[in-house]
């Protein structure tokens, strides 16, 4: 039996079906652009069935209560969502982009502040440490990060810069045997219980965006200690807070790839993650969209179902085109990525469409629940708060116009 579909599927059945996890099999996913293949539903509903029994039943406390899903990551570990795209050969689920997204939206529909653990993890953590690390780097830092047991973390953002993230003022300078780390990074992610981190840092600063470097910190490690906990608006269940780096010593083999190619591990990073945020979304507004159609299907007013009211069918036909636009985008991004083909700009399209969707379907959820989208007695108010953030981390909506028109602008020229 395979871990990733439960205990449902057998290996023999799996090993079929992974046929179609192959990425140059991945186009055929979208090519009738209406259903998806056997094997992503599977994973679609197992990671749905999941988000119904583990999350949504949880997710409320674990925003009151600012609690991090210790054992819901624990067992999603083990359904193989925690390292989603990673190669076998490293424990990971061998999957594709398109079930990467397919999961972290049904899990978000259920919490998003797990699915955010989760992103981080996949994504930012675990992402380019496959994607940029070599051989002994990958067997070091993703094996422990794949069962749930472990997060990881990615530092880029600095308290006096986030959009401009070629400006790091955190610096490494090569000190012997490895590298010295100094400065504030903020607003990390799984700061708080992550047990490693990809660190972006200023080696060369003539060298400017050219002069960043990537580097694997383990945690703990001398001179690395944590900030407080933000107390944030939404997605409470995930822990936010600055590392703090002073005269931090890491070993010379702990850089991934080049000195001075950390931008550029921090912008493919970023592009992959974008998908990743853009599901998140989705979860909440689809998540919205439920609760709307539920409480309108079984609210009275005037003698008849809110339903019968054109004002309230509108909203969510609304709802629904805003999310399922949004999805097609991003499951466009995933093939594109799939098929190896650039994807930066319909990361940040899908990121963009979905984000703005999650606030628009959210904010209407609670004025068709009326007073009682208003508290917290039902989950309207925190897919408001959880929204917010989509538009935030991973680059602001005005960041993702500008990777839009950039690209665009080249496909004219
Ligand atoms: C809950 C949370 C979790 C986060 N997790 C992580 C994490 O795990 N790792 C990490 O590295 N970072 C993380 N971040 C940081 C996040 O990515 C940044 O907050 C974000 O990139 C914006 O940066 P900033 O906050 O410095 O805003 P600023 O860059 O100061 O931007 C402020 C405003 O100015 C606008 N603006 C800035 N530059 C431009 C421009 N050139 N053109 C148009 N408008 C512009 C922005 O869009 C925004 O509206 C997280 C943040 C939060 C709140």
């Amino acid at each position: 039996m395979a871990s990733y579909f439960g205990r449902r599927v057998s290996r023999s059945a799996l090993v079929q079906k992974r046929l179609w996890f192959r990425p140059e099999n991945a186009s055929r996913s979208i090519a009738s652009l209406s259903s998806l293949p056997e094997t992503h539903q599977m994973l679609q509903k197992t990671c749905r069935d999941f988000a119904e029994a583990e999350l949504k039943p949880n997710a409320a406390r674990f925003d009151k209560e600012h609690l991090f899903p210790k054992d819901q990551i624990k067992k999603m570990g083990e359904l193989g969502l925690m390292a989603v795209e990673i190669p076998e050969e490293y424990g990971g689920t061998g999957l594709d982009s398109l079930a990467y997204a397919i999961a972290i939206e049904e899990i978000s529909r259920g919490c998003a502040a797990t699915g955010v653990i989760m992103s981080v993890n996949n994504s930012l953590y675990l992402g380019p440490i496959n994607y940029f690390g070599n051989k002994e780097q990958k067997e070091k830092f993703i094996p422990p990060f794949i069962d749930g047991n472990r997060v990881g973390c990615f530092a880029l953002s600095e308290p006096g810069n986030g959009s401009d993230a070629g400006a790091a003022s955190t610096t490494a300078v090569s000190s012997g045997s490895g590298w010295k780390l100094n400065g504030t990074k903020a607003w990390i992610t799984n700061g708080y219980e992550a047990e490693a981190s990809v660190v972006l840092a200023t080696t060369d600063k003539s060298k400017k965006h050219k002069g960043i470097s990537a580097f694997l910190v383990p945690k703990p490690t001398n001179g690395l200690s944590l900030g407080k906990k933000e107390d944030k608006l939404g997605i409470r269940g995930s822990s936010t807070c600055s590392l703090i780096f002073e005269d931090c010593e890491i070993p010379s083999e702990n850089i991934l790839g080049e000195p001075g190619m950390g931008f550029k591990i921090a912008m493919k990073t970023l592009d992959a993650g974008r998908i990743g945020i853009a599901a998140q979304a989705l979860g909440i507004a689809q998540a919205s969209l439920d609760l709307a159609v539920d409480y309108a299907t079984k609210r009275e007013a005037f003698g008849a179902p809110l339903t019968k009211l054109q004002a309230i069918q509108f909203k969510l036909a609304d709802m629904a085109l805003q999310l399922e636009s949004a999805r097609l985008l991003t499951w466009r991004a995933c093939t594109l990525k799939d098929t190896k083909k650039p994807f930066s700009k319909e990361a940040a399209m899908a990121k963009l469409a979905a984000s703005e969707a999650a606030t628009f379907c959210s904010h209407q959820c609670i004025q068709v629940l009326g007073g009682m989208g208003y508290v917290s007695d039902m989950p309207a108010e925190r897919h408001y708060r959880d929204a917010r953030i989509t538009e935030i981390y991973e680059g602001t909506s005005e960041v993702q116009r500008l990777v839009i028109a950039g690209n665009l602008l080249k496909e004219y020229n």
